[in-house]
């Protein structure tokens, strides 16, 4: 059997007149960059999201690089991120010249350890970037809390997170200063290539976006500011308009699916249903938590990515390959290992919890069309490896 670790022709398939026809739609009306659909896409993203402004950009990267320049990040300025999580997080810091300073990692969500930020905060540090890594909230009670009493802006990495809620209801990306998601095709709402989304309650801030997503020139061609070119097209605004109405069922599959993978995993004696599961004689795979309770913290997990933890992750991945079963690193090395960042002279010693997650974590498919039949064949051969090592 064969489990691809994403399918997008199986997704096109259930929309495929709809998005025909807005793909053609836009096609005859020859109107491409800004303008109706990106419009209506901004729209109702921002009631979708509970949020004032809406500001469709290129793509999850620049939304990051948008929201810091909106912020006026400046050389020096120093930007607390995860070590653990896509390049981008960190990238967009360091190409405003400003200091990305590493953050180490939750043991059981992997998103930014609160406790860790206070220890990194110095008179430079203007800003914190939590990540929604996977699909499930950071702790925003604690960072807003730390924001607060340091004066610092909270820009949400919310790429791999669009509709989650946080605990108390509110949509993760519209909790901090700017929230910032991406449409890259793999996330819960992708489009057919390169897009992103940043949010924000703050009028001024959001004013500030909207005019440095056409190079800061307003009116046009006089510029008090400087922007880019940060614009969404309209043939992905169309796409994505088809597909917004569809994003919670589909992320209500993505967790029918992993609650199916923990009950087979638990069945074969391969886990626990517990959140913090150990690795010790009967738990051989550490599972993710759809619904994670721990001291108060109740987070709700899309589940763009389904992460399990395992000894001998190398031997697996093989393993799985091998099997025709689709799976990715997310992520093999932490910012703070990264050899673009050794001039920051990071203490790996600091992280030894992204560190370990670099080395024993692995994703295998989630996507809302797979069947409980390829889940099952996911789950045997993992036991299969497990069982003759
Ligand atoms: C995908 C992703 C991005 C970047 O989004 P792009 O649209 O690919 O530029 C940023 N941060 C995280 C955590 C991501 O997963």
């Amino acid at each position: 059997m064969k489990v691809p670790l994403l399918d997008l022709k199986a997704q096109y398939a259930t929309i495929k007149p709809e998005i025909d026809a807005a793909v053609m739609s836009v096609m005859e009306s020859q109107y491409f960059i800004l303008g109706p659909e990106v419009e209506k896409l901004e729209k109702s993203l921002a009631e979708y999201l509970g949020v004032k402004h809406a500001c469709g950009v290129s793509s999850g990267t620049d939304a990051l690089l948008i929201a810091l320049m909106a912020i006026d990040i400046q050389p020096g300025d120093e930007v607390i991120v995860p070590t653990f999580s896509f390049f981008a997080t960190a990238g967009v810091v360091a190409r405003l010249n400003a200091v990305p300073v590493f953050v180490d990692v939750d043991p059981v969500t992997f998103n930014i350890d609160p406790a860790d930020i206070e220890k990194k905060i110095t008179s430079r540090t203007k800003a914190i970037v939590p990540v929604h890594l996977y699909g499930q909230s950071a702790a925003m009670d604690e960072i807003m809390a730390i924001a607060q009493k340091h004066s610092l802006a909270v820009i949400e990495d919310g790429a791999q997170a669009i509709g989650v809620q946080y605990k108390d209801g509110r949509k993760v990306g519209t909790i901090g200063t700017i929230g910032c998601y991406s449409f890259f095709p793999s996330k819960n709402l992708g489009c057919f290539g390169d897009g992103g989304l940043v949010v924000t309650n703050d009028d001024v801030l959001a004013e500030r976006l909207h005019i440095m997503r056409v190079h800061g020139g307003k009116p046009k061609y006089y510029h008090k500011i400087i922007g880019g070119n940060f614009r969404i097209d309209a043939l992905q605004a169309a796409v994505l308009n088809v597909k917004l109405p569809h994003l919670d069922g589909w992320s209500a599959k993505r967790r029918e699916n992993a609650a199916l993978y923990t009950k087979l995993f638990c069945e074969k004696g391969l886990a626990e249903d517990t959140g913090r599961c150990a690795f010790d004689l009967n738990n051989a795979v550490l599972l993710p938590k759809a619904v994670y309770q721990d001291s108060g913290v109740t987070n709700y997990h899309i589940f763009n990515q389904y992460v399990i933890r395992v000894q001998q992750r190398d031997e697996l991945r093989k393993f799985l390959s091998d099997s025709g079963i689709g799976n990715e690193i997310y992520y093999p090395v932490p910012f703070h290992r990264q050899e673009c960042f050794a001039y920051l002279h990071s203490v790996d010693a600091e992280f030894p919890i992204s560190n370990a997650a670099a080395a024993d974590t692995i994703a295998v498919p989630i996507y809302p069309e797979l069947t409980p039949e390829q889940i099952g064949y996911v789950v045997n051969t993992i036991a299969q490896f497990i069982n003759k090592k």
